[in-house]
């Protein structure tokens, strides 16, 4: 993780927001904004515990602890400094812009039979998985004006990567998959590159806190495999959009003892099981019970089920996987 990812990260969240969502209350105000409360962090009657919103900094001085944001989050929730950015992460959720462009970009989804059509030829056919995964559409040249009506100025939408420079939308025929602080555009066109991000990170792995407590998980290269596998009805999947892993992500997997199976895909240049094989390596080295998945030469899990395999088929596969 960046020096400079956390520094945004501290001070994108509001300590004074963070800890009124965790109940904290201010007793009484002081002079330059700051605020004085019982301690969330230890037992007491008289208020000693110090908010300064300038500075978003804490400090209490009962047990004397104080710093930022994420060692508020680190001695609350009692979590190692990674586990605490990751926390920080989960609850600060989507920027408000990149929220209503997927609001935006879902209520398209429907209105456009080229997307549907995509969706269905990919193996994504049932309502619910759209529901679960707020799939979106951006037909392009639309976006912009939407936007600017709900009172988002035009540079806020440079900003966010959502409009080019010259002004027009950035995704266009595009599927648009939410993640938990960016969103991915798969292009419907061969002449555009397949997949892109907004500016940013692409963040921690897909939808993580659904499947973090599963003592076996199965981990995807791309969110059109992680859907048809969810959609088969292996809800102990998850996707790390690409075959190359975060510090994040990586970290993710290793923070309890698990299984993990690795169903990367089977391209034709072997990239897919490199990188499975490798990271199957880096994950025993922490105790991870890695196994790889292999799948018939030339396939993803997505073509897998997109070719008529069922949830028995990867079951078998997941059965006869190699640790
Ligand atoms: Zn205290």
């Amino acid at each position: 993780m960046s020096r400079q990812v956390l520094d945004e990260l501290k001070q994108q969240i509001s300590l004074l927001d963070y800890l009124q969502t965790h109940d904290w209350r201010p007793a009484r105000r002081l002079s330059r904004g700051r605020w004085m409360g019982l301690c969330p962090l230890h037992a007491e009657h008289q208020p000693s515990f110090l908010v300064d919103p300038s500075k978003n900094l804490f400090y209490c001085y009962g047990c004397g602890r104080g710093g930022d944001v994420i060692r508020f989050a680190e001695l609350y929730h009692q979590v190692k400094f990674p586990q605490a950015v990751a926390l920080l992460h989960q609850w600060q959720g989507l920027p408000p812009i990149l929220q209503k462009a997927a609001d935006f970009y879902r209520m398209q989804l429907h209105r456009h039979g080229e997307a549907v059509a995509y969706l269905y030829q990919r193996g994504v056919r049932s309502p619910e998985l759209i529901e679960h995964m707020r799939i979106g559409y951006a037909p392009g040249g639309c976006l912009r004006g939407w936007l600017t009506q709900l009172g988002f100025p035009l540079q806020a939408l440079r900003q966010a990567g959502l409009v080019t420079g010259a002004g027009y939308d950035t995704y266009i025929r595009r599927i648009v998959f939410p993640l938990e602080a960016n969103l991915y555009g798969r292009s419907l066109s061969a002449a555009a590159p397949a997949h892109r991000f907004l500016p940013g990170a692409k963040g921690g792995l897909y939808l993580w806190e659904q499947v973090q407590q599963y003592p076996e998980v199965i981990l995807v290269e791309g969110l059109f495999d992680y859907a048809v596998l969810w959609q088969a009805g292996f809800h102990n999947v998850t996707c790390s959009m690409g075959n190359q892993l975060n510090v994040r992500q990586y970290r993710q997997l290793c923070d309890r003892r698990r299984a993990v199976y690795l169903a990367f895909d089977a391209d034709t240049n072997g990239s897919g099981q490199q990188a499975a094989q490798s990271l199957a390596y880096r994950l025993r080295e922490q105790d991870v019970n890695a196994r790889r998945v292999s799948l018939p030469d030339g396939h993803d899990p997505n073509s897998f089920f997109a070719n008529g395999a069922d949830a028995r088929q990867f079951q078998a596969l997941l059965e006869a996987a190699r640790s």
